[in-house]
């Protein structure tokens, strides 16, 4: 089976890198990103999206956003342009929900089934081969692409029809936003209170208030390590597109609402390009204290 990859960032570099490590052949192709290290592990290089279609029987796509996906499929010279009928197109990045499903139509159109299939868990999951990965679409469509995800994944679950992929995704980072935000808020606060924040996480990990995101995320705000990781920008787009759809849907979203205009506060700051961990950034201006290992 020979595999397009669309988009070789930080998430999909490494990705297309497990999938050459289990054997398959792959075609590659980034707007801007070199592709020489692939091709150097056996990939070949296309020129454009339409010819990574044309050599392919799966082609997975890992870019920014809404936009870009819809270019690099149904724009000139996408996918689209060069797909043969029966082409299963899988996108693995974070988009709207209403995108995701725009852009399976325009692909339905051309006998080519498109599934929506983001992923949770970052580069070092995309590195290990153990991201959490979430597909909407047909079933028949999983079952053939479900050995490739699961050398890209610890796990794939299809969650429904083309769409909700990403509707899970933006519950993911809607939790994990608020997550973040609360742990931000505490340690804080205990720091701000003569509190040793070492000693706080040493107290509280164990317990109610415990989470796989204070778990990763604590120890680089005690470092004041802030490289990304998930840049804030990141979910900045991923917030706007859950406040997009749940304004859709007719589900508001308050909390969400809340911690958007924190991040957006942080971009201004100049932190958009730091990890989602500087939320903390925003908290500790608040409070003119700094939650560090001292
Ligand atoms: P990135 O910006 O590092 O990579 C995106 C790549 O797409 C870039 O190399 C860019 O050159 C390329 N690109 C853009 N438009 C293109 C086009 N038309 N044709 C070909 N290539 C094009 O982003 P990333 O961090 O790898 O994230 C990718 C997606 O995965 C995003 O939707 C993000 O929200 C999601 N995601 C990221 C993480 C993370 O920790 N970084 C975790 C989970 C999900």
């Amino acid at each position: 089976m020979t595999i397009g990859f669309i988009g070789l960032g930080i998430m999909g570099r490494p990705m297309a890198k497990n999938l050459i490590a289990a054997r398959y052949d792959l075609v590659v192709a980034d707007r801007f990103a070199p592709t020489d290290d692939l091709v150097a592990l056996g990939a070949t290089a296309a020129a454009t999206n339409a010819d990574v279609a044309r050599a392919a029987d799966v082609v997975i796509t890992m870019l920014p956003n809404s936009p870009h996906v819809v270019e690099a499929v149904t724009g000139p010279d996408g996918v689209l342009d060069g797909a043969h009928e029966g082409l299963i197109v899988v996108d693995m990045s974070s988009i709207a929900p209403g995108a995701a499903s725009s852009v399976a139509e325009a692909a339905a159109a051309k006998g080519v089934v498109f599934l929506d299939a983001p992923v949770s868990g970052g580069e070092p999951k995309a590195i290990d081969g153990t991201l959490a990965i979430m597909v909407g679409g047909d079933a028949a469509a999983f079952e053939t692409v479900r050995p490739l995800l699961e050398v890209l994944g610890a796990s794939a679950t299809l969650v429904g029809p083309v769409g909700s992929g990403n509707v899970v995704k933006l519950a993911n980072q809607v939790i994990v936003a608020a997550n973040i935000a609360a742990v931000s808020e505490a340690f804080v606060l205990a720091t701000k209170a003569g509190v040793d924040p070492e000693v706080v996480f040493a107290a509280i990990r164990g317990g109610l208030a415990g989470s796989t995101v204070m778990n990763a995320k604590v120890p680089m705000i005690l470092a004041g390590d802030f490289a990304p990781g998930f840049r804030i920008d990141l979910h900045i787009k991923d917030l706007q597109n859950a406040l997009d759809t749940a304004h859709e849907v007719g589900a508001p979203i308050p909390l969400t609402a809340l911690i958007m205009e924190a991040l957006q506060g942080l971009r201004v700051a100049g932190d958009g390009a730091l990890d989602h961990s500087a939320i903390v950034r925003h908290y500790e201006r608040l409070a003119g204290v700094e939650v560090r290992r001292s």
